[in-house]
């Protein structure tokens, strides 16, 4: 089991990653919480039917347990969702000092860990993360439910007592998922770490290359520069904006294809490729983003941009982008591997480029 000590600026937690740490769950929440009262797991529906009796089953060897189960997907991230959860703790009579684990992918880390961040004005929390995603939305303290007006638009930053990261929970997460979270820890080594980038192309070569010391070597990397960025920038006022390479064409691929039609990741994959493309536009870097390209299809990644969507209407989202400032688009764009900027990209500029890839 490794351990990576997170730091923030309101506290340092420790990140446990390896095999068979459901187990150990009892005594890592001894170690990091005392005066437990009662333990509360929110999952969703595919995480419980494949884990959700075990690990109630190891946490109740300690602790008294109660378990809430919301849908799978991105609408459990909804007011009624969180609305209902509380009502539960509530009604199981949870005080103040109890803990919430958030038992999950992205959506339940985000979904659990803004319960836990307001219930009766904030409980202890712990992290178990069980999609690849999730070494990404499980660092960092950024916890939020969707408004119909926008996504993570009600939310805290609430760290977590700790993270536990069992990968033995990824194998029954389908391929869809790990090449979305996949593209995250390749954002995380094109954005801070040339050593860890070429790795992972000397190394994985389809998304069946992650698998044990690999997985764990490259989560453990993705999670490392992650935890980098946060520490020098909790609040999201400077280079955590870095974070958002590949997003903002990303972001707006993701919304013109309808929510579900192509991943989270997918829409990164295709954004990032693009962010290349226009730094080497802009003469600040020299990618040879058509090699890029052909290692990002080896894990069934499109690497354009969806034919069938129109150019002026991404542009109009890609400014609409809470990263954006005024009408202007900016973009977190490389210099190369490890050196990221942020920098306004005049409309034309997008515009020539996407034509270019619809054409
Ligand atoms: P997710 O939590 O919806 O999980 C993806 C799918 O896999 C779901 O259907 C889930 O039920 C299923 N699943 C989860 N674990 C499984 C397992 N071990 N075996 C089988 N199926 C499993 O999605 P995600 O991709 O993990 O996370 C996406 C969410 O994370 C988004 O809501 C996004 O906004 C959020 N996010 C947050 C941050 C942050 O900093 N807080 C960062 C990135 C993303
Ligand atoms: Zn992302």
């Amino acid at each position: 089991m490794l351990q990576i000590d997170i730091q923030t600026l309101s506290k340092t937690y420790p990140l446990y990653l390896g095999n068979g740490l459901i187990e150990k769950l009892p005594s890592i929440i001894e170690s990091v919480k005392s005066n437990l009262s009662s333990v509360l797991i929110i999952t969703d529906s595919a995480v419980d039917s494949y884990y959700g009796e075990a690990v109630v089953k190891a946490i109740e060897t300690k602790f008294k347990v109660a378990k809430y189960v919301v849908p799978s997907g991105e609408h459990a991230k909804s007011f009624q969702h969180y609305y209902d959860c509380q009502t539960f703790a509530l009604e199981q009579q949870l005080d103040r000092n109890a803990l919430v684990i958030a038992f999950g992918g992205g959506v339940v880390g985000d979904l659990a860990g803004f319960v836990a961040a307001t219930y009766m004005r904030g409980i202890s929390f712990i992290q178990v993360p069980t999609t690849l995603l999730a070494h990404d939305s499980a660092v960092g303290g950024k916890v939020a439910i969707n408004h119909e007006l926008g996504k993570n638009m009600i939310g805290a930053f609430y760290q977590p007592e700790a993270v536990v990261y069992d990968i033995d929970l990824l194998k029954t997460l389908p391929e869809r998922e790990w090449r979305s979270g996949f593209a995250e820890v390749i954002k995380h080594a094109f954005i801070h770490d040339e050593a860890f980038y070429e790795w992972l192309q000397q190394n994985i070569q389809s998304l069946t290359d992650l698998q044990d010391e690999k997985l764990i070597y490259a989560i453990q990397n993705g999670i490392l520069v992650k935890a980098s960025v946060v520490k020098e920038d909790e609040t999201e006022a400077g280079v955590r904006a870095h974070l958002n390479f590949g997003h903002t064409l990303g972001h707006a691929i993701e919304a013109e294809c309808g929510y579900g039609q192509i991943s989270h990741g997918e829409g990164v994959a295709i954004g990032m490729l693009f962010a290349m493309k226009v730094s080497n536009v802009l003469e600040k870097s020299q990618f040879s983003v058509d090699d890029i390209a052909k290692w990002f299809e080896k894990f069934g990644y499109k690497t354009s941009v969806p034919n069938h969507l129109s150019a002026e209407k991404l542009l109009v989202r890609m400014k609409a982008d809470k990263k954006s400032k005024s009408s202007n688009v900016h973009m977190v764009l490389l210099e190369g591997i490890g050196k990221p900027f942020v920098q306004q990209v005049e409309d034309e500029v997008i515009l020539k480029l996407l034509n270019e890839e619809l054409k």
